[in-house]
């Protein structure tokens, strides 16, 4: 079965909504704008019932079919915010806002499931409920787990979620996917690194922490090699190294390290932590100094359920013809991750076509993915909940 038809009439509507959006861009909560029309489309449809509020700027729109004798509950969940990026694009419809974009398709994302809400309100061709879920600040926020905590899943009766994300450099419309860990965990950590300063000239006065920070840049590149089982991934980089000096004469007191420690198994975030810990603190001691470790704890790593995903992959399949059911990891978070946590269900990637990488200025989501999305979408709700 190709796309449906519906989405083939439909496409030029969604893709206007998807460009306003695009002209519009909003940052992780502060999307008022996005969420005040997602929530009036979501009126107009006929959606039978409309939250908004949830994770502090999330919308929920329930849809009923024909029957719900099967008390069947189904969420299909889309992201709203952009990124503090500049636009580099030159498109006729470039961000208004100077310094956001949508740089990860959140818009297309968007429009996709208001197409979809938009066929399942005037079609209801399905046995059950359907939860469109609008959340914000998927980039680094919570959004995702700010709406699970505001017990989304429990007032809506969600018994499964599914989710979706363009993926550049796969064909446009194509579907790829894989059961189990997916995206990574993101934790961040700082190490502070305490020595004593001193004259540029004179480093046995001193202790340097600019040595010490080194060493333990170096040391952390054990975790991955030495300490992780080799096949299961974990990324240890760190990205920030801060000097409490900026003269070429002086050697400072403190450094601080910041970086991020990326896993996909539950054993390696605990390994990582651990690890980095021990190597930190001890290296600078080892060397007369102090380290003080912050783990700032990120998203948990998203696991795709084995039936749901299954599942996924045989709509996409019949919706598109193509799914890759063994796609590769990716070392990237995604925030979608807690509602797995709260559901089984699955996350798939619709391609994007040839464009530029997701989080680039030169990106933009590819309006030709939306009959294929939309489509994948729909059919989701339709077979889950098939009519008796
Ligand atoms: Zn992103
Ligand atoms: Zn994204």
């Amino acid at each position: 079965m190709p796309v449906k038809n519906r989405f083939a009439e439909l496409h030029a509507e969604i893709t206007g909504w998807r460009r306003d959006l695009h002209e519009n861009p909003e940052i992780l909560f502060e999307t008022h704008r996005t969420s005040a029309l997602v929530a009036e489309k979501l009126k107009e449809f006929g959606c039978d019932e409309i939250v908004t509020g949830l994770g502090r700027t999330g919308v929920v729109g329930v849809i009923k079919g024909r029957q719900t004798g099967s008390g069947r509950v189904v969420g299909l969940r889309a992201d709203m915010d952009a990124l503090p990026i500049h636009e580099a694009t030159g498109l006729d419809y470039a961000s208004k806002t100077p310094g956001a974009m949508h740089a990860c398709g959140h818009d297309g994302h968007t429009a996709m499931l208001l197409g979809a809400a938009k066929y399942l309100a005037e079609t209801r061709n399905f046995d059950g409920t359907v939860v469109v879920i609008f959340q914000p600040a998927e980039e680094g926020g919570g959004g995702g787990r700010e709406m699970c905590e505001d017990g989304m899943m429990e007032r809506f009766g969600i018994q499964e979620v599914y989710g979706m994300h363009n993926w550049p450099g796969q064909p446009v419309g194509s579907f790829a996917i894989r059961p189990g860990a997916f995206f990574a965990a993101t934790d961040q950590f700082v190490i502070d690194v305490t020595g004593r300063g001193g004259h540029g000239a004179k480093p046995h006065q001193t202790v340097d922490p600019v040595v010490i920070s080194a060493q333990i840049v170096t040391a952390l590149q054990s975790i991955s090699s030495r300490n992780a089982d080799p096949a299961d991934p974990i990324v240890v980089s760190v990205t920030a190294i801060e000097s409490s000096s900026k003269a070429f004469n002086v050697i400072p007191a403190r450094v601080q390290l910041k970086g991020t420690v990326r896993t996909m198994s539950k054993e390696n975030r605990k390994l990582g932590e651990e690890r980095l810990k021990a190597l930190a603190t001890a290296t600078a001691e080892g060397f007369g100094g102090t380290a003080e470790v912050t783990w700032l704890p990120g998203y948990p790593s998203m696991v795709n359920s084995e039936a749901q995903t299954a599942f996924a992959a045989d709509v996409a399949e019949a919706v598109s013809g193509a799914c890759d059911r063994a796609a590769d990891i990716t070392m990237g978070g995604e925030d979608f991750a807690y509602m797995l946590e709260e559901r089984p269900g699955a996350y798939i990637l619709v391609g994007n076509g040839p464009s530029a990488d997701v989080h680039n200025p030169e990106y933009n989501f590819n309006d030709e993915a939306i009959p294929a999305g939309c489509s994948w979408w729909a059919e989701i709700a339709e077979r889950r909940m098939p009519l008796a």
